[in-house]
C-alpha cells in the first residue's frame, strides 16, 4: 500500500510542476512517519524515498538508532530548547524555527558537538493562534538576528496553512509565502540562502508546488491517517 501511495504522489507532484512549467525535481516529497512503526519507513526506503519527517525528539532518536544511515531526518515538529541537544547532529534540517533563542540554543549544541545546522525559519502566515511560527512582519529581522549565528545556516522558510477542506483557500498564504521568500532572498544577507520553500501537506500539496513549494510534507496521503489514541 505504501508503494502504490508513493508512486501515486509522486505522480501528482509530477502533474503539478507541469501545470506550472517546472521540474519534478525542483519538488523534494518529505514522507511524514510521525507515530508510524519502522517497518512502515523500511518500505517507503525501499521504493527510492531518503527524506522522513518526524515531530517528535525522541521519536527521531529511536527511529534514528535502527534505521539505515542515509536517511535525512527532517525536524517538522515544535523544538523545545531543552532537547536540541538530542537531535542537532542527527537530523539535515530543522523545519521549525521561530525564535532567535532557539536558534541560538541549536548553535550552542553544534558547538559542543562541532556540526552545523540547517534551519528553515517558520512562518505563521495564517496567523492562526493555535500555530506556532513567526509573524511575516518580524521575518527580515528575525533572519538577521539569526544569521550571525556561526554554526547555524537558513535555508529557507516553512509553513503550515490552515486545515482547510478546499486547498484553494490555502493559495492565497502559499503565495504569499513565495513573495516573503522571494523578498527575503532578494536581500542578499550574509548565511543566510533562500533556497528551501517547505509548505503543503497531504490536503494542499498540489496548490503549493503550483505556488512555488521546493519541499512537501506528506504523512497521511503515504501512511495512512494516523491513530493517537494507541501508545
Ligand atoms: C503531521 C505533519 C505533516 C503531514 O500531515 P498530513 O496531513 O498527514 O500529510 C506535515 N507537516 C507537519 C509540520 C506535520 O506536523
Amino acid at each position: 500500500m505504501i508503494t502504490e501511495n508513493i508512486k501515486e504522489v509522486e505522480k501528482k507532484i509530477e502533474a503539478a510542476c507541469a501545470r506550472v512549467g517546472r521540474s519534478k525535481d525542483e519538488v523534494c516529497l518529505i514522507a511524514v512517519s510521525k507515530t508510524k512503526p519502522v517497518e512502515y519507513i523500511e518500505e517507503a526506503y525501499q521504493t527510492g524515498t531518503r527524506d522522513f519527517g518526524e515531530n517528535k525528539v525522541q521519536e527521531i532518536c529511536d527511529k534514528y538508532e535502527v534505521l539505515p544511515k542515509d536517511i535525512k531526518w527532517h525536524m517538522i515538529g515544535h523544538l523545545q530548547r531543552n532537547k536540541v541537544k538530542y537531535i542537532v547532529d542527527k537530523v539535515c534540517l530543522i523545519h521549525s524555527v521561530d525564535s532567535y533563542r532557539l536558534a541560538e540554543q541549536i548553535n550552542q549544541e553544534c558547538i559542543k558537538k562541532n556540526c552545523e545546522a540547517d534551519i528553515l525559519i517558520q512562518v505563521n502566515m495564517a496567523h492562526e493562534d493555535t500555530k506556532f511560527g513567526i509573524d511575516e512582519n518580524n521575518a527580515e529581522e528575525i533572519i538577521r538576528e539569526i544569521a550571525k549565528l556561526e554554526h547555524v545556516h537558513i535555508k529557507g522558510l516553512m509553513t503550515i496553512a490552515p486545515y482547510v477542506s478546499n486547498p484553494e483557500e490555502n493559495r492565497v498564504h502559499f503565495a504569499n509565502m513565495k513573495k516573503l521568500y522571494v523578498d527575503i532572498k532578494h536581500k542578499n544577507i550574509d548565511n543566510v540562502i533562500m533556497s528551501v520553500l517547505s509548505m503543503g501537506m497531504t490536503n494542499d500539496y498540489e496548490v503549493a508546488i503550483e505556488e512555488g513549494a521546493t519541499h512537501v510534507r506528506v504523512g497521511t496521503g503515504i501512511f495512512g491517517e494516523r491513530d493517537y489514541t494507541k501508545k
